[in-house]
């Protein structure tokens, strides 16, 4: 098949961690006898520092006529001034906005050669293998929110508000990816005191009706948070609002050791997505060439399976990633004996690739 993938490098580590996440797509596309062609724009720091936008309208034209987006990072020390007119940040909210991404996806799964890096113990943590959904459009980060001198004192609020086609079409998505998984839901909320958390679960009932062959399981976000750290391995796809989904995505992504290894994807409704690691620029190791590729890597698998349709090609690289760890690769954030740069760490996966 033939796609247009622009890369969007960003600051720090990011132009580090693409160049990888690159290479491995063009191996694969060697394999496979695909042409993807690719594209490279500005974000963040570097698109202000050369335009003054944090997202300038070239990169976001570019984004809406490709067939998917990778990114590696934005921001660091250099635009951290509390007086700047604009922040890298803005540059990741504004292209999520432009292109209707409403889905933040996150897995987090344990490889055997790494359970040693997680906090809990090796029988909790083993075979841990979860997708978290959290919307990202609506909600409490959205709604209207103030603040008002009042004769008792300031008045401080937020509110926290969600369309029913928005909770509609996140549950959706939701039961659609646990069909090609465990086929296991559990979307979280907090029903016994929050309205928008009943429609929350109302709707997703609803939904359910469409699913016959999915189990559904409704879970109150406290004490989801419990179970995460208690029995992680219980979850398969957790489908939830967005800030709950902000704490408990942080809450799962230290599960598993290093910050590094965790890919994510954000989509809208059509085809096109936007790929990145979860981990920021990491001003502290830029430009040492040490950086943990495997994360983007494993945003480029999540690209080729959910943008491209190429599920058996995202797939290979998975394995390859396990294969790799399981035949002693490792960057300098893993441990060991003789760490890997990250581009060796990128050889390593490519050498893999079935
Ligand atoms: P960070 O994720 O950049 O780094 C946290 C720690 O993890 C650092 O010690 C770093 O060296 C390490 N680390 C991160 N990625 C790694 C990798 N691939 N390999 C090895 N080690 C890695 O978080 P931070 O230090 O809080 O933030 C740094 C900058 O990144 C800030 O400007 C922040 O705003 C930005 N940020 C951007 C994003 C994003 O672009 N999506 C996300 C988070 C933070």
């Amino acid at each position: 098949m033939k796609a247009k993938i622009v890369l969007l490098p960003g600051d720090g580590v990011g132009p580090e961690v693409t160049g990888q996440a690159r290479a491995v797509l063009e191996a694969v596309a060697k394999k496979g006898g695909h042409e993807f062609a690719f594209e490279t724009q500005l974000i963040g720091g570097i698109a202000i520092d050369e335009t003054g936008d944090p997202l300038p309208p070239a990169t976001l034209e570019a984004c809406k006529a490709s067939d998917a987006i990778m990114l590696g990072a934005v921001g660091g020390p250099k635009w951290d001034n509390p007086n700047a007119k604009t922040r890298p940040e803005k540059g990741l909210l504004a292209i999520r906005k432009g292109l209707g991404l409403f889905a933040n996806l996150r897995p987090v799964r344990s490889y055997p050669e790494l359970v040693d890096s997680s906090p809990l113990k090796l029988e909790r943590i083993q075979g841990c293998d979860m997708l978290i959904l959290r919307e990202l459009t609506g909600g409490l980060y959205f709604g209207k929110q103030g603040r008002e001198q009042t004769d008792r004192g300031l008045r401080v609020f937020d509110t926290l508000e969600y369309m029913d086609f928005e909770i509609e079409r996140i549950v959706r998505l939701a039961f659609n990816l646990a069909r090609g998984r465990k086929k296991k839901l559990t979307s979280v909320d907090k029903a016994n005191v929050i309205e928008s958390s009943r429609v929350w679960r109302q709707i997703a009932t609803q939904v359910k009706e469409d699913f016959a062959d999915i189990t559904l399981e409704h879970q109150l976000v406290d004490s989801c948070a419990m179970r995460l750290v208690t029995a992680p391995t219980s979850f398969d796809v957790i489908v939830t609002e967005n800030m709950f989904g902000d704490i408990l995505s942080d809450e799962a992504a230290v599960l598993t050791g290093s910050l590094g290894m965790l890919p994510s994807a954000s989509l809208g409704e059509g085809k096109l997505g936007l790929y990145e690691p979860i981990h920021g620029s990491a001003p502290d190791i830029a430009g040492k060439g040490i950086a943990n590729p495997v994360g983007t890597i494993l945003s480029a698998a999540m690209l080729l399976r959910h943008s491209l349709g190429l599920e058996k090609e995202a797939a290979s690289v998975e394995r390859a990633v396990e294969a790799a760890l399981a035949a002693g690769a490792r960057t300098a954030d893993l441990g060991g004996a003789k760490p890997l740069s990250t581009s060796g760490m990128g050889d390593a996966i490519i050498a893999k690739l079935g």
